[in-house]
Formats: structure tokens, sequence, C-alpha cells
């Protein structure tokens, strides 16, 4: 019988969490989807000392925000809780003293001074790595060396002690990646890796496997760091007597600078102009804020199909996917083994795509409600109009407004450059003209009509329209440069564009 599949997402809450791991999680919940499965969120806060308060939130609310969430998890738990590794502290100890039992790890006694000399010692050998491995566990003060009745009695009087993991001396350690293939390490290169810390805490690697053994994972989907730990996890397995239940592995490539030099860091996004986080985060320690994906006006589905695509492709040419299209077309198999390269004009491109798709009446909800945070009040009609002529021209919700605001209110200042070039006598004559001849006028104003009589007010001034048109245009908007401006015309309609100009003629002063 096979079993049903279930992956899950297992964030540290030390801070924000990076578009890599929001790529993992989503990675994992498309094939759980599409396997029929079940997509987990486990917390892992072993690391006391690296907790970050407001962490475990934010990665809630950016996966919410991505309509991502997990089925079980802290917040909805399902029957393999707790969904916290700091609440099952109790149950890691007896695993690791299974371990022990059986001769694949040992209690190791030695103090932070003497895994120094350790590591000094080995330095001045010249060894490359120091490490406290199946060579240097001989030497040092551990259950391996001491006597019985030492270890025992130290035990007994509360010495602080380690757990390690015995890593065997000489074997080949095999593993089978989905996206890589098979990997083999030999087991000289392994450390004697510490299982439980001497507070009585797991490290992350025995919480790591002894939950997903308990919570019944059948994939695990993570970043390619974490492929070095993946031999030390497959013999915890074997130790453990869990193998014929290991989950398959399956390590993400890295993502990359948009140069392609590196890996994209935390630290990279403000620096290079554009956000690494889905949402915006103020660290509460540091104090160091970070701008989100949300925040800067992605929209949700843009940035998940954009998203899909670092490291992923569909075999074909097809680039926009909806959430449920891309569970469907999603496999590991498709899932690239070298880096992708990050790259906002492609994020930029996702979202005018998704922007464009959207209606005119859910746009025009965007204007309204920008315009209302600046006490200006637009109608739906209006709204749907203005957001017709603009779409094309918006990469985000927000230049909706930003790019059609002076459409809305009218100009109280000038482009001083274009005005002290262009506001000449003759544009002032063809729009006097103009203001008249539109006052008053009951006919139809769209694009077409309000040019021609732009046109018969030109011919009836004996001026050519061309030159005067950014003088023009400065009168309506206040700008130099814009879109089409005969549309503007018709959307203002001939009151306020009679207005305008009456504005313009009363406050600008002419020149030349
Ligand atoms: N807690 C690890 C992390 O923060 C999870 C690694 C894994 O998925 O095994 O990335």
């Amino acid at each position: 019988m096979s079993r049903e599949v279930r992956v899950r997402f297992a964030p540290s809450p030390t801070g924000a969490l990076h578009i890599g791991g929001v790529r993992t999680a989503l990675y994992n919940y498309l094939f759980a989807k599409k396997m029929g499965g079940k997509f987990l969120l486990r917390i892992e806060d072993t690391d006391q000392n690296r907790f970050v308060p407001g962490a475990e939130d934010y990665i809630r609310e950016s996966l919410e925000w991505l309509g991502i969430s997990p089925e079980e998890s802290p917040w909805n738990p399902g029957d393999c809780g707790p969904y916290r590794q700091s609440e099952r502290k109790p149950m890691y100890m007896q695993y690791a003293l299974d371990l022990i039992k059986n001769g694949h790890a040992y209690y190791a006694f030695d103090t932070p001074e003497e895994l120094d000399a350790m590591r000094d010692r080995l330095t001045a050998a010249r060894v490359v790595s120091p490490q406290y491995d199946s060579i240097t566990r001989t030497q040092m003060r551990n259950s391996l060396t001491l006597p019985e009745d030492e270890v025992k009695q130290l035990l007994e009087s509360g010495a602080h002690y380690v757990i390690r993991i015995k890593i065997p001396r000489k074997e080949e350690v095999r593993l089978h990646d989905m996206i890589r293939g098979w990997v083999m390490v030999h087991s000289s290169t392994l450390d004697d890796k510490v299982l439980m810390k001497s507070d009585g805490m797991p490290t992350y690697h025995l919480a790591n496997i002894v939950d997903d053994h308990l919570m019944r994972i059948t994939h695990v989907i993570r970043g390619e760091e974490w492929l070095p730990s993946a031999p030390l996890h497959v013999l915890l397995y074997r130790y453990l007597g869990w193998e014929a239940t290991m989950p398959e592995f399956a390590h993400l490539p890295l993502l990359l600078k948009p140069d392609g030099n590196g890996k994209l860091s935390k630290r990279d996004g403000d620096k290079l102009g554009f956000p690494v986080f889905p949402i915006n985060w103020a660290d509460p320690t540091t104090g160091e804020t970070a701008s989100g994906f949300r925040e800067q006006g992605y929209l949700p589905d843009a940035f998940l199909n954009f998203l899909a695509f670092l490291g992923w492709n569909p075999g074909d040419h097809r680039e926009l996917f909806s959430l449920e299209e891309l569970v469907e077309a999603f496999s590991i198999e498709r899932i690239g083994k070298s880096g992708t390269q990050f790259d906002v004009a492609k994020a930029k491109w996702y979202n005018e795509q998704y922007l464009r798709a959207k209606s005119n009446s859910e746009l025009a909800g965007f204007v309204i409600a920008d315009a209302a945070a600046e006490d200006v009040e637009i109608r739906q009609e209006k709204a749907e109009a203005i957001v017709a002529f603009i779409k094309e021209r918006a990469t985000f919700t927000a230049d909706l407004w930003r790019e059609s605001k002076f459409m809305v209110i009218a100009p109280t200042s000038f482009d001083a450059e274009t005005a002290s070039k262009k506001w000449s006598s003759d544009p002032v004559k063809v729009l006097t003209n103009y203001a008249k001849s539109i006052t008053g006028f009951t006919g139809t104003y769209d694009a077409v009509t309000a040019k021609s009589m732009l046109e018969a007010s030109a011919v009836a001034e004996g001026i050519k329209l061309g030159k005067t048109m950014q003088a023009v245009r400065l009168a309506i908007t206040g700008m130099g440069v814009g879109p089409d401006l005969m549309e503007v015309f018709a959307i203002l309609g001939t009151k306020e564009v009679a207005s305008r100009i009456e504005y313009a003629l009363a406050t600008l002063e002419v020149v030349g």
C-alpha cells in the first residue's frame, strides 16, 4: 500500500522569511497538492539563541497572503502535534538514548576549553578542517574512551554532557536525491555531530529526523544548503531503524544574485533596489527594516507565478499559470540542478500581466481606495474609465492612482521647464479659442471630437497645432509629458477642460 504523501516546510523563526524560503514552501505546497497529499508546517526553534519574536507570525502572514497555507501547523494542528519543536522537547531524549544503547551515539563530556585545545592541536598539525570525528573522538573525554564507572559517576553527579552520533570510520554513504540523482559521501569526511545539547534540547539534526518520522513525512523538499547534512540524516534513519520509511529527498537549487555571482542574500534586497522578502519586516531586536513584495505592490498570484519559475519550468513556452495550473503542471523532475538568477524585471513583467488581466471594475477599487487615502472621492464609473485608460502603463496597482491623479485633481502648479519654453502667445490664443468653443458644447465629447475641435481652434487662429501641443498638455495636466492627451480630454469632459484652461491662462506667464 502506498503511503499518503506528506511534505513539510520547516522554517526556523530566526527572522524574516527570505524569498528562497518562500519558494521552498511553494514547491512543497505544489507537490503535496499535485500528489493529493498534505502540506505541513513545523517551526524548528530548538536554537533558542537565534529565536526572534514575531518571526513565526511573519511566516504565517506571508503564506496566508500567497494562499499557500499549510493543512497542519502550530496554528492549525493535526494529529502529529505539537508543531513547534520547543514544545516537543521531552520527546527527543528517548531516541538519543536508543542510539547510545545500540552503539551509534555516545556521551561527550568535553569542556569548551578542551574542544578549543583539540582544534588548536589539529590546526597546528595542519589538519584542514579540524573536527570531532571518528579519529579525534579517541582522544577526547567521552563514553567511548572513559571507563564505564567513571561515565556512570559523571552522569550521576550531573556533569555537563552532550550526546554525539558515532559516525562509522570507513563507509560509503549513498543517498538518492530526486533532483540530483545519487549522491555519495565517504563517512570519513563527516563529523560526530551533536544530537542532544547540554541544555537538554536536541539539535536541528536529531529533531528534524525524529519529527519527520513521527509526522509521517514522505518527501523532504528543502534548500540546497542542507545537502551536506543529508548523509548524516540517512545514517540517523538507519540507526533509528526507520530506513524503510525514510523520506525521499529533493534539494532545491540556490537562488543567485541578479548578476549570477553568488547566492542571493538577505542583505541584497534593499541594497539592489528590490525586495527579497514576501512582506515588510521590522526586526524587533536590531530595529532593521526590509521591504516586501506585498507592500511594493505585487499581486500575490503574480508573485507566486514568478516564484514558481525560479528553478522550475513546465517544459514548454507557457509562462502564465494560476496556482491551480501550477499544481497541475508541477513535477520535481522539472526542477533544475543549477542555481537560478533572480530577475526583478521578470517579477515586474509578471505583475503587469496579472494586473492587465484583472477587470476594470476590480481595479477601480484600488483607485478609489488610494484616492480616498488622500481625501479624494471618486465614483466607480469614473474610476473604471481611469483604469481602462491607465492599465497598460501600470506595473503596480499603486501606479493606477499615481499615474492618473492629474485627471482627478486639477494642477495647481506647472512644470517650470516646459512653461518657460513653450507657454508662448500661440498656445494661449489656441486655448482661449478652444475654451470658448467647448463651453456649451452638447455633443459627444470623445477623443476624436476633442481633437477635431482643437484643430478647428488652431485653424481659426491661423496657428499650427503641432507646435502648441506641449503647452496644451501643460495647461491640462501640469506636466510636460504623459499619456495620450486627447483621451485625457475625453475623460475630463468639457467643463473640466475649460476650467483647467482658464486657470492656466490666468496663472502662467507668457514667454517670448
Ligand atoms: N529548519 C531548517 C531551515 O531553517 C529546515 C531544513 C529542512 O527542511 O530540513 O531551513
